[in-house]
């Protein structure tokens, strides 16, 4: 007898915190959107701290988020990765896409490309100098994927249809940087891959990396995930809560409070009755549903 059961992939998905700040409104929006998401799946959920750059970092943000995240009753799945700690996973890529011919290593300063490039959605877009070799007397320094002709589409859960041409608004794009640090478009979609996540939920300023995550994921052969960026939070001026516009830090002492208020931003309303952290979580994981979820900027 045949049957028309077909096994869905279980459900894996994440939390990537880069510890160059504090969590904030925005950062702890995302993680209770992406665990509530993962729960109402009957999936896991993993936390992978992006401290890939040390210039970025500040000290002791790494363990505060943690602590942050264990105050507000967040429960994880298997220990936190460090991606500080996974430099192998991330040459071994960049040596199969070199090997591939589909990384190339580029001689050009910031400061050339601002000269000759075009701005596009996302700073410069690479003029394609090294494309065919660097110039004789002056060594690669970074790596670039060679990105394909032709349009990337996907469609965002929350989004909808998104749609980006590597070539015309993002170039070829950095993969290890010229500071030896490896760039966050690579580390994301090895370890992504590495670690089985099958639904992206993270927040809306990473749409505009997708394509070339999936350009990431096609040049290296592995699955592309699900995607779903919740709505971006942003301050009374309209900008991106981020340390850079002195979004505060979230108060490990209010936990319950800071739990309300992502839940509200989320569309999800709490009723009155529910004030203590179990009382809340025991709300949302029952009434959590996507579809209350605004699209569009959330105002902090
Ligand atoms: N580490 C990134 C950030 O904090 C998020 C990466 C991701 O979710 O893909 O902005």
């Amino acid at each position: 007898m045949t049957s028309s059961f077909v096994p869905s992939v279980p459900y894996r998905g994440r939390f990537a915190p880069s510890p160059t700040g504090l969590l904030h409104a925005g950062s702890l929006t995302t993680a209770v959107g992406s665990y509530l998401e993962a729960y109402s799946r009957g999936g896991e959920w993993l936390l992978r701290m992006e401290d890939l750059d040390p210039l970025r970092e500040m000290a002791g943000a790494a363990s505060a988020i943690l602590h942050t995240l264990e105050a507000l009753g967040f429960e994880w799945d298997g220990e936190v990765v460090y991606q500080s700690r996974r430099h192998e996973l991330y040459r071994a890529a960049l040596d199969q896409l070199i090997r591939d011919g589909l990384a190339y290593a580029c001689a050009c300063t910031r400061k050339e490309i601002a000269m000759h490039a075009q701005r596009g959605v996302d700073g410069f877009v690479y003029p394609g100098t090294c494309r065919d070799g660097c110039p004789s007397d002056r060594p690669g320094r970074a790596w670039r994927l060679r990105v394909a002709p032709g349009e990337t589409v996907f469609v965002d859960r929350l989004q909808g249809e998104y749609r980006q041409e590597l070539e015309r608004d993002i170039g070829d794009f950095v993969l290890l940087r010229a500071d030896g640090f490896w760039a966050y478009q690579l580390a994301v979609v090895v370890d992504d891959a590495e670690q089985g996540v099958t639904d992206i939920v993270r927040g809306a300023d990473l749409l505009v990396s997708t394509p070339r995550q999936i350009a990431v994921q096609r040049a290296l052969g592995v699955a592309t995930p699900s995607y779903c960026h919740l709505p971006l939070m942003v301050n009374a001026a309209g900008e991106k809560l981020s340390k850079q516009t002195l979004a505060p830090a979230i108060s490990p002492e209010a936990a319950a409070e800071e739990l309300r208020r992502a839940l509200v931003r989320l569309g999800h309303v709490p009723p009155a009755e529910c004030h203590d952290l179990a009382e809340l979580w025991a709300w949302a994981r029952t009434n959590w549903s996507l579809a209350r979820v605004p699209v569009g900027p959330v105002a902090v």
